[in-house]
């Protein structure tokens, strides 16, 4: 299924419902929080039901659908208003073995298994990588040339789960020039003096960049709400915001890449022992992170509500089985090369009459 806008006679965009991604196990459970409360102020969610399905009993007062639901209808309209604005929402299906989310549906995270390795062999998943990134390079650097719209990739996971090694494998040899990588920790008094958007929005990629956020404006639904730092009230509300704060960046020129890492616990506590058991990983060795593993269950919780809650169609969540780094590290990378790819970067065009010209003496 596709979105399509814009008049007969004006140039499409296509959007590509994530119905088209790659298939996956998602199961139509209840809500991990199992009581209502409202997503930003577009949607009142009840307690046994799915974005995306009207909530049984009493329809809430000003009930509307989720606000991804109005996206193309609402992307028509701006492009007509601003014609060459929107034509950036360019989306690949997710690469075989990534769990694409579909919007309306509950992610379940414990019916996705963290040890898939769609039956790659290692030795030739690491070459294939290599083939990805070269094509990630070829592409991201007429992304820079042409200079229009931007690619936002976020990465998620659980202490451990393989930020930091997947940004390192993935974007090994792209031109740094054009690529940029925030890691976001713990607020600054200034950070925390604004709205929470506020300092993921001042990193969003500018035209013709590839943006990384290594954790993201997530945390604002994640750790705050694990470890109690605003009113439930505060951090339900996110929900809605950022599905807007995400369609505002994609009607802006941004496509919007958003990979969940999954790992097991049984893998994290391996990682964790080989930062004590190995001096060169000591560095990565953060006390805390010990602390942070005995909340497991309820980091597990926040995760699958952020990735029900926030994938839309023109931002959905991947869910990649990440145990196997090699797995991992192969399954992003072609992922965002075919985004690049459907995203179609073009060179600019020539000056006139530049091939005839002569450099003087
Ligand atoms: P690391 O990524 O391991 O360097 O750790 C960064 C820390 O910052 C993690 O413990 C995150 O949970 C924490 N962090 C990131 N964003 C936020 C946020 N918005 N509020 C509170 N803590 C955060
Ligand atoms: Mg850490």
């Amino acid at each position: 299924m596709s979105y399509k806008h814009g008049k007969p006679g004006r140039s499409r965009t296509t959007l590509k419902s994530p119905e088209t991604a790659s298939q996956g196990q998602l199961s139509d459970t209840k809500d991990t929080l199992g009581k209502k409360f409202t997503l930003g102020k577009t949607f009142t969610l009840g307690k046994n039901s799915v974005l995306g399905k009207k909530p049984r009993g009493k329809k809430p007062a000003g009930d509307r659908p989720p606000s991804s639901a109005l996206w193309a209808s609402e992307a028509a309209q701006i492009a007509d208003a601003a014609p060459g604005l929107v034509g950036v929402a360019a989306r690949a299906p997710a690469a075989s073995g990534i769990v694409t989310v579909r919007p309306g549906w509950t992610c379940d995270l414990s019916a996705i298994d963290p040890n898939a390795d769609g039956g790659l062999d290692k030795e030739k998943a690491k070459e294939a990588l290599i083939a990805e990134r070269a094509r990630i390079k070829a592409l991201q650097e007429r992304l820079y040339a042409e200079h229009q719209r931007s690619l936002l990739v976020v990465f998620q996971a659980i202490d451990t789960g393989g930020k930091d090694g997947t940004i390192r494998n993935v974007f090994e040899g792209v031109n740094p020039q054009g690529c940029r990588v925030w890691s976001f920790k713990v607020p600054s008094s200034e950070e925390r003096d604004h709205d929470f958007l506020w300092r993921y929005h001042a990193k969003a990629p500018a035209r013709g960049m590839i943006g990384v956020f290594n954790r993201s404006h997530y945390e604002d639904v994640l750790v705050v709400r694990v470890k109690d730092l605003v009113p439930d009230t505060v951090w339900r509300a996110r929900y809605g915001l950022i599905n807007d704060f995400e369609r505002m960046l994609t009607v802006s020129g941004t496509t919007v890449l958003k990979f969940f890492l999954h790992i097991s616990k049984d893998e994290q506590k391996e990682r964790l022992e080989a930062r004590i058991a190995e001096p060169e990983k000591h560095w990565k060795f953060d006390a805390a992170d010990l602390v942070e593993r005995k909340s497991w269950d309820a980091y597990q919780a926040a995760f699958t509500d952020a990735l029900t809650h926030c994938s839309t169609p023109e931002a959905p969540w991947h869910v990649v089985p990440a145990n196997r780094k090699w797995f991992r590290n192969l399954v992003i990378a072609r992922t965002i090369a075919d985004t690049l790819e459907a995203m179609d970067p073009r060179f600019p065009e020539a000056q006139p009459g530049v091939s005839e010209m002569k450099v003087p003496d």
